[in-house]
């Protein structure tokens, strides 16, 4: 059910720096209502969210303030769960409020019946089509599932878990995968990680280094063997 001024969507957050690191200690306060997305003391309405980028359980939330400005939000979730739920109600309203306006600007330009819409079968976001040709896929800019649509067209057996590649920007299944290194300099020993969003095909060029970067200090190598056989395992 979409979130009501009557029962808006609560959820704890962090901010987060570009670092991925939390910027205060304690979680704060976040709702939305389907009309404006409430972030501790910043409000953001539906129309100014420009762009909502979900990983995992963080959110790269782009919107433009009342007064024109443009600002970016990089929020950290309680869980993956949180984060997927609040992206696809965000998505939704936003999404039927733009089909709104788009129509009524071409009902106001005498064009109301080239206005054409569809409902993206994966997260029931408003796709706007006006003046696109119809074609055997649809493509949602707001999950970014494409899906098929033609009746006459058979679509590939994993098509609902295809996404575009942070990496490569091709339509594959991209997953979590983690950086691993291990170093021992003399002294100091420790490790280095990070993460990607990309499919196993751009995986695999990072496990091969990560396997021969640490081959030296022996304990990173689990890590690496784990994430080459991740990397050449599954669909892509
Ligand atoms: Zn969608
Ligand atoms: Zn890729």
């Amino acid at each position: 059910m979409q979130p009501t001024i009557d029962q808006p969507f609560k959820f704890k957050f962090q901010f987060s720096d570009q670092n991925g690191n939390a910027t205060s200690v304690f979680s704060l306060k976040g709702s939305f209502d389907g009309q404006a997305l409430q972030l501790d003391k910043e409000s953001l309405v539906i129309a100014g969210l420009l762009n909502v980028v979900r990983r995992q359980n963080r959110m790269v939330l782009t919107g433009i303030r009342d007064e024109g400005e443009v600002v970016q939000f990089i929020l950290i979730l309680s869980s993956k769960g949180v984060a997927a739920q609040l992206k696809q109600a965000v998505d939704i309203a936003r999404s039927a409020h733009w089909a709104k306006v788009h129509r009524e600007q071409l009902v106001a330009a005498g064009r109301g019946s080239s206005y054409r819409d569809a409902t993206c079968p994966h997260c029931t976001a408003t796709i706007i089509l006006s003046d696109l040709p119809v074609t055997p896929q649809l493509f949602c800019p707001f999950c970014e599932a494409l899906t098929t649509v033609a009746a006459s067209a058979e679509p590939p057996a994993n098509e609902k878990e295809f996404r575009l590649c942070d990496e490569c920007g091709m339509f594959s299944h991209p997953q979590k995968f983690t950086i691993f290194y291990f170093y021992f300099l003399l002294v100091v020993y420790g490790f280095w990680t990070n993460e990607k969003w990309c499919c196993r095909a751009c995986m695999r060029k990072d496990a091969w280094k990560m396997l021969a970067g640490n081959f030296l200090f022996v304990l990173g190598v689990p890590v690496a063997i784990t994430q080459l056989i991740r990397a050449y395992s599954g669909s892509y």
